[in-house]
């Protein structure tokens, strides 16, 4: 099996809440940083290997069938299939069987989420379920999950328990499905369908999403999107010379700064970045210091800093011994996620320094890039965007790497 290259899109809708934006649009084009929603949408899927779009058209189909005339965007092959304004999800689905792949990656035309295909895969391979759905974390949700990786999805909101949301971004099976397709109804029947059954699985993707269901989240989602020079970090061995192993640097007089990274994020600093810190410090899950030490230390850490300029905006620790078996604990990338959740930016576009192999894989698994600073490391599995000696080396590496981003979001096309 191999993983969908086909994405279709439902882009029926009115985007009634989002007037007058969308007086005269579909809600998937609805302006988001100066540009159809549905550009981002594509472009996102373009860069996950994605080859081919089919979008479900019906209200204003020909705003749509207009702006994507060329038939490509941002090296995609795109295509429109208009139906009556007045059908439901499950029934333009239903009509467009004959142009589904055997297996595609079915979109809700007013979600954003980062997609992790390659974990999303994964999910799908394992759960060996005709449909995985995308999901995140939420308080008044519509999915209950369970141990054997299916889902129940109250599309009514009213059995409780949902602890999730989801999200669209969905691998589908075509032919396991098709007998479930309404002809006419909502495509969450054929959901509720399959989660009747136990054949719906259910990947967490643990990060934040985002909408366009409204103005204000409209305006959140565009926080998300715009590129932003913000870096993430390692503290010891890349801030702080490293304490010997199985110590730690509890104090600030054990604190020794590497000077040359130090001036390196000075530079940076310089250059517009502002930083998050993402470190593990499992001498709190061994007894051997409190919770409250390491946030002291880094109190004054962050005032040191940012007397030279250097602005962090949130550091995230991993306090658990490494036998809690938690989910923050690098090289997993739960912090990552807690800290894409609270800043919301693209982890696909910044870079996480580190002085350590598992940085490396830990930025790997949280779909960031990375870089290895120092010698003091063995040959990683899988290498890193860069290995310098120092954070100064790295410099006009990264704001060329930042530079490049930025001018790719500008002209999307340009660089496909
Ligand atoms: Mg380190
Ligand atoms: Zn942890």
């Amino acid at each position: 099996m191999t993983p969908p290259e086909q994405a279709v899109i439902f882009c029926g809708g009115l985007g009634t809440r989002l007037r007058p934006l969308t007086n005269d649009l579909p809600k998937p084009m609805a302006p988001v940083l100066g540009r159809p929603f549905l550009d981002h949408l594509i472009e996102q899927l373009a860069e996950s290997g994605i080859k081919r779009v089919l979008l479900l058209s019906g209200y204003r189909a020909d705003q749509i069938a207009r702006h994507y005339a060329s038939g490509r965007h941002a090296g995609v092959a795109i295509r429109c299939q208009a139906t009556p304004a007045e059908w439901e999800t499950g029934q333009r689905l239903a009509a467009a069987q004959p142009l589904l792949d055997e297996r595609y990656l079915l979109l809700y035309g007013d979600n954003y989420s980062p997609l992790r295909y390659a974990s999303l895969w994964s999910r799908h391979l394992a759960g060996q379920r005709p449909l995985t759905l995308t999901v995140a974390p939420k308080v008044t949700g519509n999915i209950r999950l369970h141990d054997d990786g299916t889902a129940t999805y109250d599309s009514s909101r009213t059995q409780g328990g949902a602890t999730h949301v989801e999200l669209g971004y969905m691998i589908v099976e075509r032919d396991a499905i098709a007998a479930l397709e309404p002809a006419q109804g909502s495509f969450s029947r054929v959901l509720s369908q399959l989660s009747d059954q136990g054949r719906l699985a259910a990947f967490d993707t643990e990060c934040a999403y985002e909408s366009i269901s409204d103005l204000a989240r409209l305006h959140q989602l565009e926080t998300h999107l715009r590129p932003r020079r913000l870096l993430l970090v390692d503290r010891d061995g890349v801030l702080n010379r490293k304490a010997p192993r199985g110590c730690y640097v509890q104090h600030r007089d054990e604190f020794v700064w590497i000077d040359e990274n130090v001036a390196g994020l000075a530079a940076l600093a310089q250059a517009g970045f502002e930083f998050l810190i993402v470190s593990n410090q499992a001498g709190v899950g061994r007894g051997l210091f409190t919770l409250d030490a390491v946030d002291t230390l880094h109190a004054w850490m962050l005032a040191e800093l940012a007397r030279q300029g250097i602005v962090v905006r949130g550091v995230y620790v991993c306090p658990h011994h490494w036998e809690d078996h938690c989910s923050c604990r690098k090289p997993r990338a739960g912090l990552f996620f807690q800290a894409q959740r609270e800043h919301r930016f693209r982890l696909d576009r910044t870079l996480y320094l580190g002085d350590d192999v598992r940085d490396v894989t830990a930025a790997r698994n949280a779909g960031c890039g990375s870089i290895l600073v120092g010698d003091e490391h063995p040959e990683p599995d899988a290498p890193p965007d860069l290995t310098v000696p120092d954070i100064l080396a790295a410099v006009p590496w990264i704001v060329a790497r930042f530079e490049h981003w930025e001018q790719s979001f500008a002209t999307p096309s340009a660089a496909n």
